[in-house]
């Protein structure tokens, strides 16, 4: 089988990235007692399964069928909206002429309001609905500023020292400091209900 020049490529650098030396007549791999391995073959092998399997994982996420299908479906959702502005209908996005719950209402309409469900339709409320609720909430939803997820009273949370409030699950793997002074420290970070979070970001200062 035929391999594409990436693939070569690939190969050829994971072999070069093994300790070796190379004369006119040979290539000699060296075994490298810091990276992991048993021996040089198998630190080659290592080095070329991992090449092998990044180039597939990368040629993998070219496009999804899941995302090729909400591309056209966001095609006939613009479309639509199009079609109702030329018809003169708009103001969904603007609080004033357009109360949520009216929003809420056109939806529940077209489930139960219609002989026939009209996807594009509801999509387009739903998005309207999403949008307006990530808007009027801005003010008074904390979200997690690292999965952007908005709190829940009883999510278990830590606090980062430049991020502040997180979820303690979202700050799993990153390092635990002191947050008074900075330095690392060992043993796992404190955590807290986000409701908590209220309480004591007063007090917590005072230690
Ligand atoms: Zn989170």
């Amino acid at each position: 089988m035929k391999r594409p020049p990436r693939q070569n490529q690939d190969l050829m650098e994971a072999i070069t990235s093994c300790p070796h030396s190379i004369n006119n007549d040979e290539i000699r791999l060296s075994f490298d007692p810091r990276a992991e391995g048993l021996n040089a073959l198998d630190q080659l092998a290592r080095r070329v399964e991992a090449a092998l399997s990044s180039r597939s994982a990368e040629s993998g996420k070219l496009a999804h069928l899941d995302d090729i299908a909400v591309d056209r479906f966001a095609a006939a959702m613009k479309a639509k909206l199009a079609k109702k502005r030329a018809e003169g209908r708009g103001g969904w996005d603007d609080p004033e002429q357009c109360h949520i719950d009216y929003l809420h209402q056109l939806l529940d309409d077209q489930f139960h309001a219609r002989a026939v469900l009209d996807p594009v339709d509801i999509a387009n409320l739903s998005m309207m609905i999403h949008q307006r609720e990530e808007g009027d909430g801005a003010q008074s939803t904390s979200r997690c500023p690292i999965c952007a997820e908005p709190f829940k009273d009883d999510d278990l949370c830590a606090a980062d020292i430049t991020e502040g409030t997180c979820h303690a699950a979202c700050l799993e793997g990153s390092p635990v400091v002191d947050l008074e002074t900075g330095e690392p420290t060992a043993g796992p970070a404190s955590t807290f209900r986000f409701a908590e979070t209220e309480s004591t970001a007063e007090g917590s200062t005072n230690g």
